[in-house]
């Protein structure tokens, strides 16, 4: 496969910027975002724009990333259409306000939650899944009756490029905004004030959002990366485990944040599953993957340097290993024999590189996964129960599977995000409607009755009943 790549990305006129944030505010001011005929009008454009352009964004995403068409169309396009089409069922439950119990102390009275948008939002996505990574938090952000700010990655250009130019043909222009660039670009949005930030990407750029964030007091959201460990046991169906991991680490080249980072593997079954997994990406990718249609290149040649970079010194490769920066290519790579302080297991790998690491039993897996930062995913493959559940109750981390990897993304009822150093705040189905709404508390009392109970003076009698009562 070869791609073509779009060097460089425009950019929006730094000087620009703070109007359009000014006006993004005048026009969430007016009101005009909040009725849910606006909601669903901004979601049906959405969808509209996924459908009528999948041509477009399924060619961009190739030249960004080399993506193979049913990883574009799967974790990309349809996601983001799927995701509004959910959003645009659900919206009038979700808008409904929730009522509460009223305790003694209030009756007569109604108390209930609504949920209010929160004005202006800035959204800024990373390069992996330069489409589905901008575009699912602005469909918690519209639905919410949000305006939005998007900042898509100037490391996936042509993707950029495509949001930038048709998304805002398809809804409210005056709501929906979009800022293409890098570094100067974001730095000046982030001077400006927003009522919350929407940031996926690196933890070290998300210390930077979080204090500019600080300045005006704005809310974050930041959905980060890290290790996310798989732990293999013995009792598990390793032709399945194999597969399942193999498929999971090499979809859209490794380049995914929740992928299995590295393989813990009870020490009786090492062998046999390296020899399956190995079994797998020939039966995937065929003899030489670097043909086949099915497997996506590195985002650039920064990024190439650095995956073939880990491979100095971090064990011995088991299958892969060849790489070629003029297309952006390095094979599926299974190493083993790799220890602890290897290169390849000190930061997120972020390609297609995958540890395998025998360890004498699953206790010595959870004590390692728990010495480290807390990861955005965990996988277990065992057929033991007890073994599942103690994977799942001695970790922390975002999310986990159990005999599977990442298809936890997939249920919409489930929130997606992080803890500790992988991230704060989720989002998906009904928890992005949830992130960007305020919830806000609301008494109703009646004024044909006004007992003096609370008014001073305070009596007696009236210091009996307020006890009584509390
Ligand atoms: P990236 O380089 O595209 O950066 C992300 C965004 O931050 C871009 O829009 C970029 O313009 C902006 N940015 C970069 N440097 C900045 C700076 N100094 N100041 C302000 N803004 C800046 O993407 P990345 O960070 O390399 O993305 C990869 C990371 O994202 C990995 O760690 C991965 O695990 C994580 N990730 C997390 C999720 C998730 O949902 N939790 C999803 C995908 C990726």
């Amino acid at each position: 496969m070869t791609v073509s790549p779009v060097t460089s990305t425009p950019s929006t006129t730094l000087d620009v910027i703070p109007q359009l944030v000014d006006d993004l505010r005048a026009r969430f001011e007016s009101g005009a975002t909040r009725s849910i005929d606006w909601r669903v009008r901004q979601l049906d454009g959405l969808i509209r724009f996924v459908e009528e352009r999948e041509a477009e964004i399924l060619a961009a995403l190739a030249a960004d990333l080399g993506k193979p068409e049913m990883e574009a169309y799967g974790a990309e396009v349809s996601y983001v259409a799927t995701d509004a089409a959910h959003a645009k069922k659900h919206l009038r439950g979700w808008m409904k306000p929730e009522r509460v119990s009223s305790p003694l102390v209030v009756q007569p009275g109604k108390s209930y939650i609504v949920r209010e948008p929160l004005g202006v939002v800035l959204i800024i996505s990373p390069w992996n899944y330069p489409f589905q990574l901008l575009l699912a938090p602005l469909v918690g952000a519209i639905a919410a009756g949000n305006c939005a700010l998007l900042k898509p990655s100037e490391v996936a250009p042509a993707t950029s490029r495509l949001i930038a130019e048709h998304l805002p043909r398809y809804l409210d222009p005056e709501c929906v905004k979009v800022v293409e660039g890098g570094v100067p670009e974001t730095t000046r949005l982030l001077e400006q004030r927003f009522d919350h930030i929407f940031y996926t990407g690196n933890g070290k750029v998300a210390r930077i959002i979080m204090s500019a964030a600080a300045n005006h007091l704005t809310p974050v959201t930041l959905e980060l990366g890290g290790k996310s460990p798989c732990i293999v046991d013995a009792s598990a169906d390793l032709d399945v485990a194999a597969k399942r991991i193999v498929w999971g680490k090499f979809f859209n080249a490794g380049q995914t944040c929740v992928a299995p980072d590295y393989v813990l593997v009870e020490e009786a079954v090492h062998d046999a599953l390296l020899n399956r997994m190995v079994a797998a990406v020939r039966s995937f990718y065929g003899d030489d993957p670097q043909k086949s249609p099915d497997f996506a290149r590195v985002v650039n040649a920064r990024h190439h340097a650095r995956l073939v970079g880990l491979l100095e010194g971090s064990g011995t490769i088991a299958c892969g290993g060849q790489h070629d920066v003029d297309d952006r290519y390095l094979a599926p790579t299974i190493l083993k024999d790799v220890r602890f302080d290897a290169p390849v297991m000190q930061e997120e790998i972020f390609g297609p590189i995958l540890p395998v690491i025998s360890v004498p039993h699953v206790d010595a897996a959870i004590t390692h996964v728990n010495r480290g930062d807390k990861p955005l995913a965990l996988y277990v493959f065992s057929r033991k129960d007890s073994v599942q559940e103690k994977v799942r109750d001695r970790t922390s981390s975002g999310g986990m599977a159990i005999n599977h990897v990442w298809l936890h993304l997939a249920v919409p009822e489930l929130p997606f995000g992080g803890v500790g150093e992988s991230g704060m705040g989720a989002y998906h189905g009904r928890h992005s409607f949830e992130t960007f709404s305020h919830r806000k508390s609301v008494l109703k009392k009646p004024t044909q009755v006004d007992p003096p109970l609370l008014y001073p003076p305070y009596t007696e009698s009236k210091s009996k009943w307020v006890k009584r009562l509390l």
